[in-house]
């Protein structure tokens, strides 16, 4: 039975569900892992997440097809992606089939919160992992906890999809061979004091250019970019200091095979910007976020798409791939993994 939630109404918000999963890795091992409906985490003060931020996560989501059934989108790539953020930060891989396995069993221990098809939400998949027990002197912590909550969230854009304005940030989100290429927490944490400041500046996200010489555009906080030249080519930014977004590497899939599309991945100087019909960020949450203006230290780039609309290609991207993920549009094998 599906809760009594107004999911359309949903914000992009924490709610405790039912279980949450849980493993631990001591003396070298994890042990078997287990449903929870302890939603708290008791440690030490001195837990080496605490001290060094040792600690990395990734992002899916369940949602229900328009034939009924539970499912989720390729999270094969985020326990690969997840192996890669632990490897970098010294933490024990959780492997990979037991990853899905433990996606697929915390979205059926909470299928009343997995929004109905057609609301526009979705339930969101939070996997974890942090450094558990204490260490003072600089160190990798020897526990660790792996875990996995779910939470109901509302559509991305209540009301229509609607272009976003950014700016060119000032500051950095990652160091030229530092972590902007794995899903770290301490990425988030040194962005929170820019995107407050762009919130309160009239923009919705920064645009971080590449941290060595701030010429080539890499992507936002929390998304990767993709553009549209005049001939239609789609084209993305390529950087050893961008974070591998899924959405990115399907949308792609989706122009290359399914749409004909020429796709371009490359390095995207600053000065080609004027010269793009259309502009997008993607990410798991919002798929994609058409950009409508991009401002620039006192100038305005103005994307053709406009402030009012979505441009024809992403349109087209986003509609694809949402269809793919919800059943309505056949995509490639195995992207789709269904939970009952
Ligand atoms: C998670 C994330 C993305 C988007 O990745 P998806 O797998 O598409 O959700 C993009 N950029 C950054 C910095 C991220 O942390």
């Amino acid at each position: 039975m599906a809760k009594d939630i107004d999911w359309g109404n949903l914000p992009f918000g924490y709610m405790e569900t039912s279980k949450s999963f849980v493993a631990n890795w001591k003396d070298g091992a994890w042990d078997e892992g287990t449903l929870t409906s302890n939603h708290t985490i008791t440690m030490s003060e001195c837990a080496c997440v605490l001290q060094y931020a040792q600690t990395c996560f990734e992002g899916l989501k369940a949602y229900t097809t328009s034939d009924g059934k539970v499912v989720t989108f390729r999270p094969d790539l985020n326990a690969d992606r997840m192996a890669d953020s632990c490897t970098r930060l010294e933490m024990p891989v959780f492997p990979k089939e037991k990853f899905i396995q433990a996606v697929i069993d915390v979205v059926k221990a909470n299928l009343d919160y997995v929004p109905p098809y057609g609301s526009g939400a979705t339930l969101y998949i939070r996997p974890f992992m942090f450094g558990s027990n204490a260490v003072i002197g600089v160190k990798p912590a020897t526990e660790f906890q792996f875990r996995i909550l779910v939470t109901p969230v509302g559509p991305y854009f209540k009301g229509g999809v609607k272009p976003i304005k950014v700016r060119i940030s000032d500051r950095d989100r990652a160091a030229p061979h530092g972590t902007g290429d794995i899903k770290a927490g301490l990425n988030y944490a040194m962005s929170l004091y820019n995107i407050v400041d762009a919130h309160n500046c009239g923009y919705a996200e920064n645009m971080y250019t590449d941290p060595a010489t701030h010429t080539y555009i890499e992507e936002t906080g929390g998304a990767n970019i993709l553009f549209v030249d005049k001939k239609g080519t789609l084209i993305t930014p390529k950087s050893g200091s961008i974070l591998p977004s899924i959405t990115r590497r399907s949308l792609i899939t989706v122009a290359k095979d399914i749409l004909g599309m020429k796709v371009e991945e490359r390095k995207v100087n600053k000065k080609e910007l004027k010269k793009f019909v259309e502009c997008g960020l993607c990410g798991t949450a919002a798929v994609i976020s058409p950009i409508g203006q991009i401002d620039d230290h006192g100038k305005s780039i103005m994307l053709p798409s406009g402030m009012e609309n979505i441009g024809p290609v992403m349109q087209k991207l986003r509609e694809t791939l949402t269809g793919i993920q919800m059943g309505t549009v056949k995509g490639p094998e195995g992207w789709v993994v269904e939970i009952n």
